[in-house]
C-alpha cells in the first residue's frame, strides 16, 4: 500500500508567500511608511476558535513573524453576557497550538475608560450626539440602499446637553435601550454605516472582566479601530465583510486622533500597559469557506447545545481543538492556508483539498505501526506452536533518521479479514485458498486450510511459511502479488478504534434551499466505534502521538481517554480520498 508522493514538498518548506496583503506590508516597509509591522488578531470569546480562523490567524501572526514585528492577540470582549473566561483560555491555547505566540495579550475591555474619554472628545468636538430614539426608530429613520435617511430629532442637542446625558448614560440612570451614543456624520450618506451610527448603547450586564463597573458598552466599530490604534497597529487585517466598515473605522481614528490627545489614553499608561498609537491601516482578505465544514461560530454552538456531537472538541468539529483531538496537524493547517493563499477572492475550498495537506504532513512525520481493526486468525502450521522471534522493522519506509522498533512475531497472528477471500474479486491481489502472499516482514505463506463454524463463516486460516523466503535468506527476493500487514495474537494489545468521518454528508450544508435544515445533513457514519489489535509499540502511545497504521491511515493517540494500558485511537484521514469516487469524481 502507497502513501502520498514523497516527491512533494513537506510541511513549510515551500516558497515564501507573495500575496497581496505582504506586498503592501513590503512596500509600506520600503517607502519607510512604517518601520516596523504590528498587527493583531481579535477573536470575539464567545465561542471556540474555527478552522476559519486559522486563516487569519496564519496571515496576522505569521506575516508579524517573517517581518520581525509582532502581534498581539486581543479579545474582542464588547458583547457581555455572550462570552465566556471558558473561551478565553481556550482561544490562547488554540492560537498556541497552530504555533504562534502573541507579543502581548490584551482585551478590548482594558480600554474601556480610554473610549468614554474619546467618546466624550467627540461630544466636545459637535461630531456626537445622545439620541432618545429606540431600536426601531432608529431603523426607521436610517433610510434604505436607495432612500438617504432623515437625521434624528435630537440630532442637533447642544454640546453641553450631549455631555450632560452622555455623563448620566455612564452613571446608570436610564433603562437599556433608552438612548445610544450616535456619531453625527452623515444621514444621507451612501455607505449605510455612515448614516450617524451608534457608538456607546445601555446595557446594564455584568462583564466577565470589568463586572458592574460600566452600564454602558462600546459599539464594534468604535471599540475595534480605537483598540488597534491604541495598541499601534499597522496593518489590521480582517475579513472582506469589513470593507463597507473601513470608512467609519477611518472615521473613529482620525477624529479621536490618539496620538496628538495623550490625556486619553493616560489611564492606560497608569494601569501600566505600555501604550504608542499609531494611526492603523485596514485591509480586508476573503474568508476560508471549506466544502462540508461550519465557520459559524453561532451553528457549531449549536451542535453542541443539542448534543449532535460530543462538545467542541468532538473529533468531527471544524473547531481547532476538535481538528487537534482528530489529530490533524498545526503543520498541515498550515499547509493549506499557504495553498489557498491570500486574496480578495470569495470561494470555497473543497475539503480534500485539507484532507490532501493533513496527509501529506502526516506522511513525513508519523511512524508507522501495524494494526488490525477487523481481524482473522492466520496461523503458521510449519512452526513450533511456542516460537517467538522479535523483528526489527523501519518505523518509516522513506526516512531512516525514525530508526526501527521491535516487533514480535509468534505463528499465530492477526489479519485484516478482507485481506483473504474465498472467492476472489478480479484483480484481488492477497490471500486466496491455495494461494501466496507476503506476510510483512516474515516471508511468504501459503493457505494451506480454511476453517469455518458450524454456519460457514471462515475462523481461522492455517498457512505454511516458506523458510527460504525470510527475511535475509536468498528466497526472500522471490516475488508475490501481495503484502499483507499482521499483529502477533500472543502479543497484540486490545484498542477502541474511533473512526471518524466528515461530519456532513452534503457539501454545502448550510444551504438550506432544498428546505432541508442545515443539521439534516449531519452525517450519521461520521464517528464508529470499534475495537481493534494493535503491535505493542504503539499501544504505548503518548496522548497526541499519531501514527500511519500500514495500509489503513493516519492514527491518533486520543487526547483525552488514551491510557498505554487501555488505548483509544482516532482515526485522522484515511490513506486515500475516499470521498472523490462517491462524488463521482
Ligand atoms: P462568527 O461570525 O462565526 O461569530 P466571527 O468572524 O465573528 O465569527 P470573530 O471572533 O469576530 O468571529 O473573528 C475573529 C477574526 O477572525 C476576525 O478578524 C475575522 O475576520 C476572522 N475570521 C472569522 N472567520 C473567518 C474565516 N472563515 N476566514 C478567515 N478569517 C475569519
Ligand atoms: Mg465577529
Amino acid at each position: 500500500m502507497s502513501t502520498d508522493s514523497a516527491a512533494k514538498p513537506a510541511a513549510d518548506a515551500t516558497a515564501e508567500p507573495r500575496d497581496f496583503v505582504r506586498q503592501i506590508v513590503r512596500d509600506d516597509l520600503a517607502s519607510g511608511r512604517q518601520a516596523a509591522i504590528r498587527t493583531r488578531f481579535p477573536p470575539e470569546p464567545n465561542g471556540y476558535l474555527h478552522i476559519g480562523h486559522a486563516k487569519a490567524i496564519c496571515l496576522s501572526f505569521g506575516i508579524a513573524r517573517e517581518f520581525g514585528g509582532w502581534c498581539n492577540l486581543r479579545l474582542d470582549d464588547t458583547n457581555p453576557g455572550k462570552e465566556n473566561p471558558e473561551f478565553v483560555e481556550g482561544i490562547k491555547e488554540d492560537v498556541r497550538w497552530l504555533g504562534y505566540d502573541w507579543h502581548e495579550l490584551r482585551h478590548a475591555s482594558d480600554y474601556f475608560e480610554v473610549f468614554y474619554r474619546a467618546a466624550v472628545k467627540l461630544i466636545e468636538d459637535g461630531v456626537a450626539y445622545v439620541d432618545d430614539l429606540d431600536a426601531e426608530q432608529v431603523r426607521a429613520y436610517r433610510g434604505t440602499l436607495t432612500e438617504p435617511g432623515r437625521n434624528s430629532p435630537f440630532r442637533d442637542r447642544s454640546v453641553a446637553e450631549n455631555l450632560d446625558l452622555f455623563r448620566r448614560m455612564r452613571a446608570g440612570e436610564f433603562d437599556d435601550g433608552s438612548k445610544t451614543l450616535r456619531a453625527k456624520i452623515d444621514m444621507a450618506a451612501g455607505n449605510i454605516n455612515l448614516r450617524d451610527p451608534a457608538l456607546y448603547r445601555i446595557r446594564k450586564v455584568t462583564h466577565q472582566n470589568t463586572g458592574d463597573a460600566w452600564p454602558i458598552y462600546p459599539m464594534y466599530d468604535f471599540a475595534h479601530a480605537l483598540s488597534d490604534a491604541l495598541e499601534g497597529i499597522t496593518h489590521s487585517l480582517c475579513t472582506l465583510e469589513f470593507e463597507d466598515h473601513r470608512p467609519l473605522y477611518d472615521w473613529c481614528v482620525d477624529k479621536v486622533d490618539l496620538p496628538n490627545h495623550p490625556e486619553l489614553w493616560q489611564p492606560l499608561i497608569d494601569a501600566g500597559l505600555p501604550t504608542t498609537p499609531a494611526k492603523p491601516r485596514q485591509i480586508e482578505f476573503s474568508r476560508l469557506n471549506l466544502s462540508y465544514c461550519i465557520t459559524s461560530k453561532r451553528k457549531l454552538a449549536q451542535l453542541v447545545n443539542e448534543g449532535h456531537v460530543d462538545g467542541w472538541d468532538d473529533p468531527r468539529m471544524n473547531t481547532l481543538r476538535g481538528l487537534r483531538r482528530r489529530g490533524f496537524t498545526p503543520a498541515g493547517l498550515r499547509l493549506l492556508i499557504e495553498r489557498v493563499g491570500i486574496s480578495k477572492q470569495n470561494s470555497v475550498i473543497d475539503y480534500a483539498v485539507l484532507e490532501g495537506c493533513i496527509r501529506e504532513d502526516l506522511d513525513a512525520t508519523s511512524p508507522r505501526r501495524m494494526a488490525v481493526l477487523d481481524p482473522l486468525k492466520l496461523v503458521v502450521t510449519n512452526l513450533p506452536a511456542d516460537h517467538e522471534e522479535t523483528l526489527a522493522f523501519a518505523n518509516h519506509p522513506k526516512d531512516e533518521s525514525f530508526g526501527t522498533r521491535d516487533v514480535p512475531f509468534s505463528p499465530q497472528v492477526w489479519i485484516e479479514r478482507e485481506d483473504f477471500a474465498e472467492v476472489p474479486p478480479k484483480g484481488f491481489k492477497r490471500l486466496i485458498p491455495g494461494g501466496e502472499v507476503r506476510l510483512r516482514g516474515v516471508g511468504i505463506v501459503k493457505c494451506e486450510e480454511v476453517i469455518k463454524d458450524a454456519d460457514g463463516h471462515v475462523t481461522e486460516l492455517h498457512v505454511t511459511l516458506d523458510p527460504e523466503s525470510r527475511h535475509g535468506l536468498p528466497g526472500a527476493d522471490r516475488k508475490v502479488k501481495g503484502t499483507i500487514h499482521w499483529v502477533s495474537a500472543k502479543h497484540a494489545v486490545d484498542t477502541e478504534v474511533r473512526l471518524y468521518d466528515r461530519l456532513f454528508s452534503v457539501p454545502a450544508p448550510d444551504d438550506e434551499s432544498d428546505g432541508q435544515p442545515w443539521t439534516a445533513h449531519i452525517n450519521p457514519e461520521a464517528k464508529r466505534i470499534t475495537r481493534g489489535w494493535l503491535e505493542p509499540a504503539a499501544a504505548g502511545a503518548a496522548a497526541e502521538q499519531r501514527f500511519q497504521f500500514e495500509r489503513i491511515g493516519y492514527f491518533v493517540a486520543d487526547r483525552v481517554d488514551h491510557r498505554p494500558d487501555a488505548p483509544v485511537f482516532n482515526r485522522i484521514v484515511t490513506l486515500r480520498d475516499t470521498w472523490a469516487k462517491q462524488a463521482g469524481a
